[in-house]
């Protein structure tokens, strides 16, 4: 036991399942404990009556840096995974009736741009073209690799680096650069809902997210984003892992300046060399640590956005629906003032509806559907006085109206069961602070980089993180990345 190298993981997230993978490879003896019965946690399914739904992560962003991930863990993506390609990446529709399919076919993107502003494509295409260089740049330099200490990041070069990467401009005030049409503006910016943004807010440097998308394409894992952990989870027991599910940690043992190990429900401790927290980090550090002056600073920092999802089985198929739309409020900036100002959500809110049955038959029975609809929403903040049942019922009665609009006049009718996640569940199911999904902390410029809280301890230095909350971020290519560079500094800092 002495010399033997053993690591604990606490959460089988997709953080935590591949940070398992790069240490049983190394040689440790890795045993991951999850407090839920199934892996994934955000990417994780449900399956009821046949129906089929990715619980959380539905969209298979910047598929480069999954394919880098995969293959610095010798897995090929094209023979890991059958994907559906996806001409049509989504359909953003807005109050107006106006759409637009974004999509990587330039002709047809084309068309449908110069139909909403003259000269709007050369302009997008300008936006796409920097925007792509800003995110090979940030990948490069500021999201793909480890800092150790902070004058490692605060050199001149990086200072440099974080203008170039347009740090101080804010999103929608760049892109007002390229169009005058609202609806063009809107159209590139709402993806920083993605990370739990405001794109009123949100640096300049979050337009990588659309010109991603619009560069590399996007395609569907058959079988859903759960195919993802479900595949990693089959790598990691082939290298080893032992997975325990149903099982959480309780507290984290320190002695002195180390972790010696893991308190479980049942009083039991079980010890390693080194302990990996994939859980949310602020939730640890409050929950499971002794050290609450730490806590108390992380709380205070900025938190990313939550959101209310509906899982819908449907008796019937919609053929209106794309594999991923969009749909944009008329009140759309009111609606993101509701979610980042006051936490809450506005009656008419924007939304984002997933149906997979379009390019994966085997997500529902044959001739019905499964759709989520996700309602980016606020974080729920201490003491929460707001009636989340009332808003949740307002705005499933907004979506409905908005979806006959669209022609799904009859859906109500079709829904056979629906399940509901609100801000309270996600923190119920998952420990994640504040319900906030897409963090839980949110990636302001001072959030990110060095100044995100770091992948180790700074006292327990045997005591590591992995996940949305650490370096670099959230999102699940940006969680891959995570536990590349979590793992390669344990390997690196634990080799004496
Ligand atoms: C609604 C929604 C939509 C999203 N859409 C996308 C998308 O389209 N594309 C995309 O790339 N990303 C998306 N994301 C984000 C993506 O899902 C996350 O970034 C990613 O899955 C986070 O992985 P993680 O390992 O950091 O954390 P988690 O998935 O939160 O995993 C942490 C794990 O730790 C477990 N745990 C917590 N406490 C304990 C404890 N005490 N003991 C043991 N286990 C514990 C949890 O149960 C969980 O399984 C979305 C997220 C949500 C919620």
């Amino acid at each position: 036991m002495a010399g033997e190298k053993t690591a604990i993981i606490i959460g089988a997230g997709i953080g935590g399942i591949t940070t398992s993978i790069y240490l049983a490879r190394e040689g440790y003896k890795v045993t991951v404990y999850e407090r839920n019965a199934s892996p994934g946690g955000r990417c994780g399914q449900i399956i009821r009556e046949g129906h089929r739904f990715d619980l959380g992560a539905t969209i298979y962003l910047m598929p480069m840096v999954y394919k880098k991930a995969f293959e610095s863990l010798n897995i090929t993506p094209e023979k890991a995974f059958k994907t559906a390609p996806l001409p049509t990446l989504y359909k953003i529709h807005f109050d107006d009736g106006k759409e637009i399919a974004f999509t990587a076919n330039k002709a047809d993107l084309k068309k449908q741009l110069e139909l909403i502003e003259k000269g709007s494509f050369k302009q997008s295409e300008k936006l796409i073209e920097k925007g792509y260089r800003l995110f090979q740049l940030a990948v490069d330099h500021l999201l793909g690799k480890n800092f150790y200490h902070l004058f490692q990041f605060a050199t001149p070069k990086n200072a440099l680096l974080l203008i170039k990467l347009k740090t101080y401009l804010r999103h929608t005030t760049y892109v007002r650069r390229f169009f005058k049409d609202p609806h063009l503006r809107k159209a590139f910016t709402f993806q920083n809902i993605y990370v739990g943004q405001n794109p009123y807010q949100a640096p300049a440097l979050f337009s990588m997210l659309p010109a991603a998308e619009l560069t590399e394409g996007s395609s569907f894992p058959l079988g859903g984003m759960y195919s993802i952990t479900s595949k990693l989870v089959a790598i990691a027991q082939e290298s080893g892992v032992n997975f325990v599910y149903n099982e959480p940690a309780v507290k984290i043992l320190t002695e002195n300046n180390k972790a010696i190990g893991v308190v479980l429900p049942n009083g039991s401790t079980v010890r390693a060399k080194v302990i990996v927290a994939n859980a949310d980090l602020p939730y640890v550090y409050r929950e499971l640590l002794p050290d609450k002056n730490r806590s108390a600073k992380i709380n205070k920092l900025k938190y990313s956005c939550s959101a209310i999802v509906l899982h819908w089985g449907l008796s019937k198929t919609y053929p209106q629906l794309s594999h991923h739309s969009v749909f944009l409020s008329k009140s759309y900036e009111e609606n993101l003032k509701m979610i980042f100002k006051h936490h809450s959500l506005s009656a008419d809110p924007s939304f984002y509806v997933h149906a997979p049955v379009r390019s994966d038959l085997s997500a529902a029975p044959d001739g019905q559907d499964s759709i989520s609809i996700i309602i980016p929403a606020g974080h729920f903040v201490d003491n929460d006085k707001q009636d989340w049942n009332t808003l949740k019922n307002e705005a499933r009665a907004a979506v409905i109206e908005r979806l006959k609009k669209q022609g799904l006049t009859d859906i109500e009718e079709h829904i056979k069961f629906e399940i509901c996640y609100l801000p309270q569940t996600w923190k119920n199911l998952l420990n994640l602070t504040r319900g906030a999904t897409f963090g839980s902390l949110g990636h302001n410029i001072f959030q990110m980089g060095y100044f995100r809280p770091h992948n180790r301890h700074k006292k327990y230095r045997n005591l590591y993180f992995t996940g949305g909350s650490t370096h670099p971020g959230n999102g699940i290519p940006l969680v891959l990345l995570s536990a590349k560079l979590t793992s390669e500094r344990i390997i690196k800092e634990q080799k004496q």
